[in-house]
């Protein structure tokens, strides 16, 4: 019989919060065990071309479909998950996301006073900047340009960069992994730090169940094609929406909790595009620096930023073929773009077909496309006003924010996790990822599911009766047998 370590956490993936958790809690002297489905790259292994980018650090090469196939959802299969592939915007919630947030979870910490703790130790290992005017591309100044012709506000986007030397350089690489490390995914700022604290990193580690038990869990998966079984103390769900609550589903937890699977949401971004006279070249530099700044837009559910891809992403928005297509591409230099993203009010369900597959359920509801149409109608404005000569509307809704599933709230009929982010009646199963949201925020959600997983550390430590005086009790670890 195989002897194998006993961890205290083990901890399923390395996006933005597994990585934090990883962090606080090596910090205080756990031991940790991260499992990643996807591979470890150095930032000079990261594939220099944007499909093999797809094929090799995005689940399903980057197609993860809606059942109407309408939808495309793009998460992240790599170490540091969505925030290798991530703009690395990073905003704080407003207290229009906290108030709704609160009142549909019943989580008071969702407040301004309560999570800014969480905000400023997160943010204090991030180099976080505003793209300056200077570093603007020329699709940030047709979007300055518009908004203020229409006298509409904007505002400078913030973003997880240092040294990225915005104005010069020309590598559009960004989404495919940044090989500057200057993007700061979580490869260059928690996860280097949990390693160092001793965290044991299984990459390309694939779990495929997990059985809670009264004193541990086992955690089954695959790696190098060999089955595994691990055992820990605790287990942390962080695979994000899609992942975590494919888990539970694929563990039977379903029966226990009837909301598992509802909920989720992910913010369907339109991307319209604007063939301009001139040379705009929106793949210089940041491909993203300013979002809308109108309360107007706000109250009705939807925003705007300047946005751009590689060539391989603009060419799969438009539709058509043949020298039309060729004609289309040819222009990729004198493309503008800009996205709507819908605050989507009515949520979707994930759940499994009879096959075992995960089906993401989200239809785009009425409600959600007067959204869209709203922000389309504003795009379409800004573009004649700055001297469009034809405008592409993208019929292909992308999704990249995907968030709950798993929603944190105070009972079990509604709800999977507890406010110690237990999940119900499961005290040994922890979630703190973007699968707990109860709604969708209408912001950029990985800085708040990096706050949130630092409150999760905390709670976690204090079961535990670790504080700032009382370390964490070692040796925890005990053999147990597989
Ligand atoms: C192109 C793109 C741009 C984005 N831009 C922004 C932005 O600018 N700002 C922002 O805030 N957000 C952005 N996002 C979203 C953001 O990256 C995610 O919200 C965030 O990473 C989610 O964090 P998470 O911890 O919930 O999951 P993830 O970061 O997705 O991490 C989950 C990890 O778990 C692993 N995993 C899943 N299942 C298993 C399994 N069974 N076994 C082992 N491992 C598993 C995955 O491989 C993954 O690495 C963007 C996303 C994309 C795709």
């Amino acid at each position: 019989m195989q002897q194998q370590r006993f961890y205290d956490f083990i901890i399923i993936g390395t996006g933005a919060s597994g990585s934090v958790l990883a962090h606080y809690l090596t910090t205080a002297g756990a031991s940790v065990c991260m499992l990643e489905a996807g591979r470890h790259f150095r930032p000079n292994q990261f594939p220099s071309d944007e499909l093999h980018a797809n094929a090799g650090l995005t689940w399903n090469g980057g197609m993860d479909s809606s059942h109407d196939a309408r939808t495309v959802c793009i998460r992240g299969k790599v170490v540091g998950g969505g925030t290798i592939i991530n703009n690395c915007l990073l905003d704080r919630f407003d207290d229009i996301a906290l108030d709704d947030f609160r009142t549909k979870s019943g989580m008071d910490f969702y407040s301004r006073s309560r999570m800014d703790q969480h905000y400023q130790e997160v943010e204090s290992h991030l180099n976080l900047e505003y793209i300056p005017e200077s570093d603007w591309n020329g699709n940030a100044h047709i979007y300055a340009e518009g908004f203020d012709k229409l006298g509409l506000k904007r505002a400078p986007l913030r973003r997880g960069q240092k040294n990225c030397d915005n104005a010069n350089n020309d590598c559009v690489v960004c989404l495919g992994g940044c090989p500057r490390r200057s993007k700061q995914s979580m490869t260059v700022s928690f996860l280097p730090s949990a390693l160092a604290q001793g965290a044991h990193l299984i990459d390309q580690f694939h779990v495929h169940q997990i059985v809670h038990g009264h004193k541990q869990v086992a955690v089954y998966g695959t790696h190098n094609k060999t089955s595994k079984i691990l055992y820990a103390r605790k287990c942390i769900l962080a695979a994000g929406s899609l992942g975590t609550t494919e888990l539970l589903l694929r563990s039977g937890f379903a029966k226990n909790l009837p909301a598992l699977g509802q909920g989720f949401h992910c913010h369907p971004q339109f991307m319209t595009m604007a063939l301009m006279n001139d040379i705009v070249d929106a793949h210089k530099g940041a491909f993203q620096a300013l979002k809308s700044d109108e309360p107007r837009f706000r109250q009705q559910g939807f925003k705007l930023e300047n946005v751009f891809a590689g060539p391989a992403a603009i060419a799969m928005l438009k539709t058509g073929f043949g020298e039309q297509h060729q004609d289309f591409m040819a222009n990729y230099r004198r493309l503008a773009c800009i996205e709507v993203a819908v605050r989507d009010e009515v949520p979707g369900r994930l759940h499994l077909n009879n096959k075992g597959h995960l089906v993401i359920d989200k239809p785009l509801s009425d409600i959600d496309q007067q959204r869209a149409e709203a922000g389309l109608q504003q795009i379409r404005d800004i573009f004649r006003e700055t001297g469009a000569k034809r405008i592409i509307e993208s019929p292909l809704r992308i999704a990249l924010h995907l968030m709950g599933g798993c929603s944190i709230g105070q009972d079990r009929a509604s709800s999977v996790v507890n406010e110690q982010f237990q999940v119900h009646d499961f005290p040994n199963l922890t979630i703190a990822d973007g699968s707990i949201y109860p709604l969708a925020p209408g912001i950029n959600p990985s800085l708040t599911i990096m706050a949130q997983s630092h409150r999760a550390s905390q709670a976690l430590l204090a079961e535990f009766g670790v504080n700032n005086t009382i370390p964490f009790q070692q040796p925890m670890n005990r053999e147990a047998s597989a």
